[in-house]
C-alpha cells in the first residue's frame, strides 16, 4: 500500500481508521505549533505538494477491500487537510464508495470561517477540530499561525458550523505547561465552549517528542482542568502507563458526579474502585443512568 493511505489504526477514541495523507511528502500548514509532533516548518496558505483526487481513490478503494472492519475513514495530513486545493471534489468521491464506514477529518480548525470549507465539512460524519486556547496571546504562541489567522473569527466560525451541522462535532485541546494550562484559559475554553457546542471535547497533552522546547502537563493537572469544561461530554488522553487513584462512590455521589459532566467509560474504569462499578451498574439497571455514544466513545449519564 502507498503512503497515500495508511493504517488500519486502532484509536481508542474513533475505532478502527484508515487514514488518508493529504500531504504524503511534507509538511504543508497554516500553523507551526510549539508541539507538533512533526518537525517546525514554514507556515503556508495552501497545500501545494498534494496527490490527485483519483490517485487516492484507488487507493482507498483497494485498501477498503483489503481491511475489513474498518469503522472510519480520516482525513488526515502532515499538516492541515482544509488547505488541500480539492477538497470538495475528494470528499464527494469518497462519500460514493464509503457505504457504512464513517467520515472523518481531523483539521486545526483554521478554516472553519470560511463558508466554503464549512460546506464541505458539512458532508462529512465526524468533524474534529482544534481549539488550544482563547486568549489571542496564548493562540499567537502556542500554535504559531499564519499571518492574518485570527482565533476570534475561527471561534465564531465553530459556532457558526456547529448551527446547522449534523454530524458530530469533536474539539480538541491541547495542553502545554506554561501557555494554556492555566486555570483562566480555561475558564475562557469553557466560555466558548459553551456557546459552540461540541458533542464532545478530547483534552490532552505532549506525549511525542515536540517540534520545540516544551513540556506537557500530568495526567493529574489534564483531570483537574477538564473539571472547568462543565456539563459537557470530555475524553482525556491518558498515558499508557498511567497509574490511577481508584475512588469509592456511593450511589448519590455517583449520580451527583454525572449530573456535573457526563464520564467516558474509560474515565469510570480508571477512577471507580470495584464496589463503585457495582453501584454505577445498578444505576443502568434501574435507569437511573444511562449510555450514550458519541463519535465512536461511551459515556455515562443521568436519564
Ligand atoms: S496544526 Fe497540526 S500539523 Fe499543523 S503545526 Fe499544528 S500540530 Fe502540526
Amino acid at each position: 500500500m502507498s503512503s497515500l493511505i495508511f493504517g488500519p489504526i486502532t484509536s481508542r477514541r474513533f475505532g478502527q481508521s484508515l487514514g488518508i495523507d493529504l500531504s504524503p511528502e511534507n509538511k504543508q500548514c497554516n500553523f507551526d505549533c510549539l508541539y507538533c509532533e512533526l518537525k517546525g516548518a514554514k507556515t503556508v496558505q495552501k497545500v501545494s505538494q498534494a496527490p490527485l483526487v483519483e490517485e487516492i481513490i484507488d487507493e482507498l478503494k483497494e485498501a477498503l477491500l483489503k481491511y475489513e472492519n474498518i469503522d472510519v475513514i480520516t482525513i488526515t495530513a502532515n499538516g492541515e487537510p482544509t488547505l488541500y486545493p480539492d477538497l470538495a471534489h475528494l470528499v464527494d468521491e469518497i462519500l460514493k464508495i464509503k457505504k457504512e464506514h464513517k467520515l472523518l477529518i481531523l483539521s486545526n480548525g483554521s478554516t472553519i470561517d470560511q463558508p466554503e470549507i464549512q460546506s464541505i465539512l458539512s458532508k462529512l460524519d465526524i468533524v474534529k477540530l482544534s481549539l488550544d486556547c482563547v486568549n489571542p496571546t496564548c493562540f499567537k504562541k502556542l500554535d504559531r499561525a499564519h499571518k492574518g489567522i485570527d482565533i476570534a473569527k475561527i471561534i465564531e466560525g465553530m459556532k457558526e458550523f456547529r448551527a446547522h451541522y449534523r454530524g458530530e462535532l469533536v474539539i480538541e485541546i491541547l495542553v502545554v505547561e506554561g501557555l494554556n494550562d492555566s486555570e483562566v484559559e480555561f475558564q475562557a475554553l469553557n466560555a466558548v465552549l459553551q456557546e459552540i457546542k461540541p458533542d464532545r471535547i478530547d483534552v490532552g497533552t505532549i506525549d511525542r517528542p515536540p517540534a520545540y522546547a516544551v513540556k506537557g502537563v500530568s495526567i493529574e493537572r489534564l483531570i483537574e482542568l477538564s473539571h472547568f469544561l462543565e456539563n459537557l461530554h470530555v475524553t482525556i488522553a491518558y498515558k499508557k502507563n498511567y497509574i490511577p487513584t481508584r475512588r469509592h462512590f456511593c450511589k448519590e455521589e455517583i449520580v451527583a458526579l454525572l449530573k456535573r459532566r457526563p464520564q467516558s467509560f474509560e474515565d469510570i474504569a480508571l477512577c471507580f474502585d470495584e464496589e463503585s462499578l457495582k453501584n454505577l451498574n445498578a444505576l443502568v439497571d434501574e435507569n437511573v443512568l444511562h449510555v450514550k455514544s458519541i463519535a465512536g466513545v461511551n459515556f455515562y449519564k443521568v436519564s
